[in-house]
C-alpha cells in the first residue's frame, strides 16, 4: 500500500474509505453557526450537516471518510484490523483536501467527517488528518463543519492544532469495559482513550474562559467533543453501558455519546457470530435513556439497577421506571412540578413546559392536555386532571 498512489483512482479510493468509514457513527449536526470570510468557502449550520443513510440504514454524513484503512492495531471486531485480508490505501492530504471542495462545490456535501486507521503510529495518523485539515481551512478557506476524530496516543501538541482547526473531536471509547477493550482491542487502553478526552475538556474550558475575558480568542473544537460506544460485542449489561455514559457525560463534558450496535462482519472466536442479528433495539433503547440522562433528570441508577439491569425490549426506559414506581402515580396535573411532569410517560419537555405555562391561566382537563401536545394515550394512566382519572372517576 503506498498512500495515494493512485492504483484506485480517486473515486475508487473514496468508494473503499467512505465504506470503511460507515460503521462510524458518531456523526451527527454540527451545533456550530458560521460564515465565511471574504473570499473563502463554505458556511456552517447549527442545524447540521448534510446526512445521507447506508444500506443498512446507519446515518452517514457526507463526505464521511478515513484517510487510510490500513491500520497498524488489530482490533478484532474491525474490518480494517492489521490482520484482515483487505486491499490498503490511503489518501493523501491534498487528495482528500481536493477531494473535499470539490464535494462542496458541486453541492454534495456541506462538511467533512474525518477518521482514520493507525497508519505507522498515533502522530503520523494525526499529522497527515491535521494536514488535510490545514489545507482545507487556511489554503481554501473553508468555513464548513469539520469533525475529526483524534487518535489516542497522539501528542497533545497535535491535538491542540486540530482542536483549533475542526468543530468537532471525539475519542472513540470503543467498548463499555477496560476488560473487554484488552480482550478485543489489545493495542488500546482506558487510560490512552481518557486522556486525550481529559485534554480536550480542559482546552474548551480554557477557550471559554478566555472568551469571557478578552472576547476575540481562537475557538477550541466550538461545537464539543463525542465518542462512540459498540453495543453487543461483549457481555456487559445496559446498565453498565449507562453507567459509564452517565460517567462520561458529567467528568468529560461531551456532547453526545454515540451508540453503535455491534455489525457482525468479521468471523472471530470472541465475537458473535456472523449470523447473528445486530442489537439494533438495544443501541434504540440505551438513545432513549441516553436522553432521559440529558433532558429529563434521571440518574442511570434510576433507570436500571441490580435486579433489572437490562432494558425491556418492548417498552422504552421511561415507561419501564413508571411501571416500577407506580406508587408515586397518578400525579395532579395542575399541581405537579415541573420535574414530576417530566417523569410521566408521555410528557416530553415541550409539553411540560407548556403545562407549566397554561396552568397560570386555567385548570386543565384531558382535553386541555392533548391540545398542548401530550401523549394522552401514553400518560392517561399515570395522571388525575381536577383530581379526576380519564374516566372522570375520583
Ligand atoms: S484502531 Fe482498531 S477500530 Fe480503529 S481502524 Fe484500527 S483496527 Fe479498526
Amino acid at each position: 500500500m503506498v498512500a495515494g498512489d493512485g492504483r484506485y483512482g480517486s473515486d475508487g479510493e473514496l468508494k473503499i474509505l467512505g465504506d470503511a468509514a460507515k460503521y462510524d457513527a458518531a456523526c451527527t449536526s454540527s451545533g456550530v453557526d458560521r460564515k465565511s470570510g471574504p473570499g473563502g468557502i463554505g458556511s456552517s449550520m447549527a442545524a447540521g450537516i448534510c446526512h445521507s443513510f447506508a444500506g443498512d440504514g446507519r446515518c452517514i454524513s457526507l463526505l464521511k471518510v478515513l484517510m487510510t484503512n490500513a491500520c497498524a492495531y488489530d482490533c478484532c471486531y474491525c474490518v480494517n484490523r492489521r490482520s484482515a485480508d483487505t486491499p490498503r490505501i490511503a489518501f493523501s492530504p491534498r487528495e482528500l483536501a481536493d477531494l473535499t471542495i470539490q464535494f462542496y462545490r458541486r453541492n454534495y456535501i456541506e462538511g467533512l467527517f474525518l477518521s482514520s486507521g493507525v497508519l505507522k503510529n498515533p502522530d503520523y495518523t494525526c499529522e497527515r488528518m491535521l494536514e488535510t485539515i490545514r489545507i482545507l481551512r487556511q489554503e481554501y478557506h473553508f468555513a464548513g463543519y469539520i469533525h475529526a476524530k483524534a487518535i489516542p496516543g497522539s501528542d497533545p501538541v497535535l491535538l491542540e492544532q486540530l482542536g483549533q482547526l475542526v468543530d468537532r473531536m471525539s475519542v472513540n471509547i470503543e467498548l463499555p469495559t477496560s476488560s473487554s477493550l484488552s480482550l478485543l482491542a489489545p493495542d488500546k487502553n482506558k487510560q490512552a482513550i481518557l486522556r486525550p478526552m481529559g485534554f480536550i475538556r480542559d482546552r474548551m474550558e480554557e477557550a471559554r474562559q478566555q472568551l469571557v475575558r478578552y472576547r476575540h480568542t481562537p475557538a477550541f473544537v466550538p461545537a464539543g467533543q463525542s465518542t462512540q460506544m459498540i453495543i453487543g460485542a461483549t457481555k456487559e449489561s445496559d446498565r453498565q453501558i449507562l453507567q459509564l455514559t452517565e460517567g462520561l457525560y458529567r467528568n468529560y463534558r461531551l456532547k453526545r455519546v454515540f451508540f453503535s450496535a455491534y455489525m457482525p462482519v468479521v468471523e472471530h472466536s470472541l465475537l458473535p457470530a456472523k449470523d447473528e442479528k445486530p442489537p439494533l433495539w438495544r443501541e434504540h433503547r440505551l438513545y432513549q435513556a441516553d436522553w432521559l440522562l440529558r433532558f429529563y433528570g434521571f440518574d442511570a441508577g434510576e433507570i436500571l439497577d441490580e435486579r433489572q439491569p437490562n432494558f425491556h425490549p418492548y417498552i422504552d426506559p421511561k415507561c419501564y421506571w413508571a411501571l416500577r414506581h407506580r406508587e408515586l402515580f397518578p400525579l395532579e396535573v395542575n399541581r405537579a412540578s415541573y420535574e414530576e411532569l417530566l417523569r410521566v410517560p408521555g410528557i416530553g419537555v415541550r409539553s411540560a413546559q407548556r403545562i407549566i405555562r397554561a396552568r397560570r391561566l386555567c385548570q386543565l382537563d384531558f382535553d386541555g392536555l392533548a391540545r398542548l401536545g401530550v401523549v394522552l394515550k401514553r400518560a392517561q394512566y399515570f395522571l388525575l386532571c381536577k383530581g379526576k382519572n380519564v374516566m372522570g372517576s375520583l
